[in-house]
């Protein structure tokens, strides 16, 4: 038996990937940020963070959890105006399509912006402005979470679910958790996502990212989860992974992401090869892409290399997204046939 490794075996596996059509349903706004746009926001507010490209870069370069938490206050602290807002939601939909994103289902925190000193009303007008233009002149649909930051408890939550049911755009399709799970249990959240759920919006809380499988119960238990952010601790239960396998929950997983947060030791100890042998629903994510430094198109490689798959199983994988997303059946279908009509247009050159 080989090692895994996190390299794709070819050139040609990379150039496949690369050009993929793609889904993406665990991303979130702020976390997506790239030194490029941060450069253009800090050129908006002089001050805190450099606008120099080269030095931003260097800012960026991944140390460590609490460097990535140091890289995202400073961002956070550049969104002061609902033009950062709309500047860096269609920046981030721009970096997405360049990478043959199709569709995002993107997790915006309105709470901290409203924090920030963006009213919500702003913050709405500013995402749906970027949302248009975005799917106008990038060709991405975006579809929006919004996400209760959980270090900020109860009362984030009661404004999160309020921002989500009186001042919703029509693009909003789901209701997330995300922060950090210890301290923070996800049952103290019930009756908001009660609420949130009764308004149809789709339940997708982060949970057993950093804590066991018992968060991931009480995810699908109390919040109703119809898929489950991360989900890396599923594997410590067999009876979680045989209900995760029996009524298809689709995780939300983001390698990078598990390393760069210590959520999974290494690459090698990833529980993904565990999960997709068991016949769990895996779907393939970034998170918060640049401050991890990795993208989507990265993600797609390591996870080959995790599962040694080929073009076809890679092409599966991204199937997968588009089948787990909320997207109505004939915006999957056509998504769905475009990535088959891609690898049958790979594998007719490759004969
Ligand atoms: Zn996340």
């Amino acid at each position: 038996m080989s090692e895994p490794s996190a390299r794709p075996e070819s050139d040609d596996l990379a150039t496949f990937i690369a050009g993929l059509p793609k889904a993406e349903i665990h991303v979130h706004h702020v976390g997506s940020a790239s030194p490029r746009i941060v450069a253009e926001l800090a050129a908006r507010h002089p001050g805190t963070v450099p606008s120099d490209l080269d030095a931003l870069r260097e800012f960026y370069r991944f140390r460590d959890f609490a460097h990535f938490v140091e890289v995202y206050l400073a961002v956070v602290d550049l969104i002061r105006e609902p033009e950062d807002v709309r500047l860096l939601t269609f920046e981030v939909a721009r970096e997405m399509a360049a990478q043959n994103v199709r569709y995002a289902e993107l997790t915006l925190t309105p709470y901290t912006s409203v924090l920030a000193g963006v009213p919500i009303e702003a913050f709405v007008d500013a995402v749906e402005d970027a949302r248009v233009a975005a799917e106008r002149d990038l060709g991405i649909t975006l579809r929006w979470v919004y996400d209760i930051p959980g270090e900020f408890g109860l009362p984030a939550a009661e404004a999160t679910v309020g921002y989500a049911l009186e001042h919703a755009p029509d693009s909003l399709i789901g209701f997330g958790l995300g922060g950090p799970e210890i301290g923070v249990d996800r049952p103290q959240f019930r009756d908001v996502f009660a609420r949130a759920r009764a308004a149809g919006l789709r339940s997708v809380p982060h949970a057993g990212e950093t804590t066991g499988p018992q968060t991931i119960w009480d995810a699908l238990e109390h919040l109703g989860a119809e898929r489950i952010g991360h989900g890396t601790s599923a594997v410590q239960d067999p009876r979680l992974v045989e209900h995760l396998v029996e009524h298809q929950i689709p995780l939300e997983v983001c390698p990078t992401s598990n390393i760069a947060t210590r959520a999974v030791a290494s690459l090698e100890e990833h529980p993904i090869r565990q999960m997709h042998d068991a016949g769990v629903f895996v779907t393939i994510n970034s998170d918060d892409p640049p401050m991890f430094g990795t993208t989507l198109t990265r993600e797609y490689e390591i996870a080959a290399g995790l599962l040694d798959l080929d073009e076809a199983g890679v092409a599966d994988l991204a199937t997968n997204t588009v089948r787990a997303s909320f997207l109505p059946d004939d915006g999957k279908a056509e998504l769905a046939g475009e990535i088959s009509g891609y690898l049958a247009a790979w594998q007719e050159r490759e004969r």
